[in-house]
C-alpha cells in the first residue's frame, strides 16, 4: 500500500529529527491521527463499493419486478395513444359492414353503399 509506505517514511523522518522532544511528540501524534484517518477512508471506500454493488442488484431486481407487473414494454408508445378505435356497424337496409371511428358514432352517418341513415 503506497499510502502506508509514505506514512512509514514520514514516521522515520520524525524519529530521526534532532532537537525539541515536544515537537517530535506533537508530530508523532499527528501522524497517528493521519494513519487512523487513512484506515477509516480505506474502510469507507470498501463499504461504498459494497453499497454501490448492492444498489446495482436492487436496480436489476426493480427492473425485473417492473417487467413482471407492466410487461416487457415499460414505456408506453405514443402510437397507442393516437390509434383510432373503429367500430363495426352493419347497415340495417343493405347489410353492408361499415367501419366507423369511435368518435364519429355520435354524428349522423349514412351508409356509403345505399345511403341509409345509420344513426
Ligand atoms: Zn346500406
Amino acid at each position: 500500500m503506497k499510502d502506508n509506505q509514505r506514512l512509514e517514511s514520514v514516521n522515520k523522518m520524525i524519529l530521526k529529527l534532532e532537537g525539541n522532544e515536544e515537537v517530535k511528540e506533537i508530530l508523532s501524534n499527528l501522524m497517528l491521527h493521519i494513519e487512523n484517518m487513512t484506515d477509516e477512508i480505506q474502510e469507507l471506500k470498501e463499504k461504498l463499493q459494497d453499497t454501490l454493488e448492492y444498489a446495482e442488484f436492487l436496480e436489476q431486481d426493480m427492473d425485473n419486478i417492473k417487467e413482471e407487473i407492466f410487461g416487457e414494454e415499460i414505456v408506453p408508445s405514443q402510437e397507442d395513444d393516437e390509434e383510432f378505435i373503429y367500430v363495426e356497424v352493419k347497415c340495417s337496409k343493405c347489410g353492408e359492414n361499415i367501419y366507423v371511428e369511435d368518435d364519429l358514432m355520435k354524428e349522423h352517418l349514412h351508409c356509403p353503399n345505399c345511403d341509409n341513415k345509420l344513426f
